[in-house]
């Protein structure tokens, strides 16, 4: 026998009984279709890209300083005709490039989009980091209204709590407008250009391709010369107008009551973010990650070839959120349990319990046995499926044309023909 293939590292299957949280089907659809409902319900329109694109969307849009560029995160390949593809690192640029391609800057704006699904970074292995993650994505486009941002970062927390979760800081801070951010890069590259030495080797590359990111390090070795130069932070140097958007966000979120703490010093991942940019964290995910993280970015679209579109959104990484939520004990809604579990007692008896079931379905939530038992097993079964009854299918009842039903909580049985057992469980009974 040869060896027996396996997932790649850093990817994962989802299913209910996966050894990991994070991978339980019932934890993800929970996630999903509880944001699926808050952001329908604030009238955000689902949309699904393609998972890949041409590498230039990514390229363009994330930049080319961030790390998902200069790091090679990306999964890029080839089409027959030389064309090179990506899978996506993010959301956001698929979502710019739809509202481009689809005309929806004539649409009343702003247009609010949402979407979920698989993310791709190659990133080295590590916990809680996979090569395939998953993301809630919701974007307001064509619009830059701090009023916006304030509402992102409102349905962001609201889903957050909806699902349950408790312990949560919202981190709010700008990136200024480009010009601030270029003021800001020069700053910092005259601080640690001197010290370039004592950066680690990533942050090394940044004093001249990107400063802001060396603040964002994860190395010991970067915070610890941070801690000793002490740089300014970002909102130190945003321009009168980034200050005041700024400042409106954050009225509109007292005024709406969301807690948040406005972090100085701020930075994301990507290069397209301007002025308003938010992590959301969580004390058992640790101070290092955020548990997701959303901001503007007016000057994508035509970094994308296409007219100016401003944009805001935010990211949820739903392992990490699976991850927070169990560590929470949040409990799961329950998954239904069939309301009827219909046994052969004899081969003759498969195909006339799938009739049966065929028959009943949808209205009821109908689950059969597959392989001929005794009337004392089946009832084990249904016990185990937490079904309402058991209904058996035997000789004698095949001769008589009926179906014996018993009740497990009351014990109660009866054969029933299955005109009765219709209108049986179009009663009250059952709903
Ligand atoms: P980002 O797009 O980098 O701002 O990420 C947004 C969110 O996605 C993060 O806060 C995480 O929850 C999640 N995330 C990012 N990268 C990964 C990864 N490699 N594995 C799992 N979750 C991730």
């Amino acid at each position: 026998m040869g060896l027996m293939l396996k997932a790649v590292p850093g990817t994962n299957d989802i299913f209910a009984q996966a050894k990991e949280y994070p991978f339980r089907e019932p934890v993800f659809r929970y996630i999903v279709s509880t944001a699926e409902e808050v952001l329908r319900g604030a009238g955000a329109q689902m949309v699904y890209t393609p998972i890949f694109e041409y590498l230039e969307v990514f390229q363009k849009g994330v930049g080319l300083t961030s790390d998902i560029v200069v790091k090679k995160e990306m999964f890029v390949f080839e089409d027959r005709g030389g064309r090179l593809l990506a899978l996506r690192p993010e959301p956001t640029a698929s979502i710019v490039r739809a509202y481009n391609e689809h005309g929806m800057k004539v649409w009343p704006q702003p247009v609010r989009l949402f979407t979920w699904g698989p993310i791709f970074r190659g990133e080295r292995q590590q916990k809680g980091r996979y090569k395939q993650f998953h993301q809630v994505d919701y974007e307001a486009l064509g619009l830059s209204d701090p009023l916006l941002d304030a509402e992102a970062i409102a349905l962001m927390v609201r889903i957050y709590k909806t699902l349950g979760l408790k312990h949560l800081e919202v981190k709010l801070g700008s990136v200024g407008d480009p010009e601030d951010r270029l003021r800001y890069n020069q700053y910092l590259r005259e601080l640690f250009g001197p010290y370039a030495k004592d950066l680690s080797e990533d942050s090394r590359v940044r004093v001249e391709a990107n400063p802001m990111r060396i603040l964002d390090s994860k190395s010991e070795r970067d915070q610890a010369l941070i801690a000793e130069l002490q740089p300014k932070p970002m909102l130190a140097f945003l321009g009168p107008a980034a200050q005041k958007f700024h400042q409106q966000v954050c009225n509109y979120l007292d005024r709406l009551g969301v807690a948040y703490t406005v972090d100085p010093n701020l930075v994301r991942g990507l290069d397209y973010y301007v002025r308003t940019a938010w992590e959301v964290h969580h004390a058992g995910i640790g101070a290092k990650s955020a548990l997701g993280g959303g901001g503007r970015y007016d000057g994508l679209s035509e970094m994308l070839g296409g007219p100016p579109v401003p944009g805001v959104g935010f990211g949820i990484g739903i392992e990490r959120l699976a991850i927070a939520l169990e560590q929470e004990g949040v409990a799961l809604p329950a998954d239904p349990c069939p309301t009827l579990y219909l046994a052969p007692l004899d081969e003759a008896a498969k195909i006339e319990v799938l009739a049966l079931a065929e028959q009943l379905r949808p209205k009821v939530n109908v689950e059969i046995g597959y392989t001929p038992k005794s009337p004392r097993k089946a009832l084990e079964e249904a016990l185990k499926k937490g079904a309402r009854y058991v209904g058996f299918i035997g000789e004698d009842e095949r001769a008589r044309g009926v179906v014996t039903l018993k009740h497990l909580e009351t014990g109660e049985q009866r054969a029933l023909e299955p005109l009765q057992l219709h209108s049986l469980f179009e009663g009250p009974e059952i709903k």
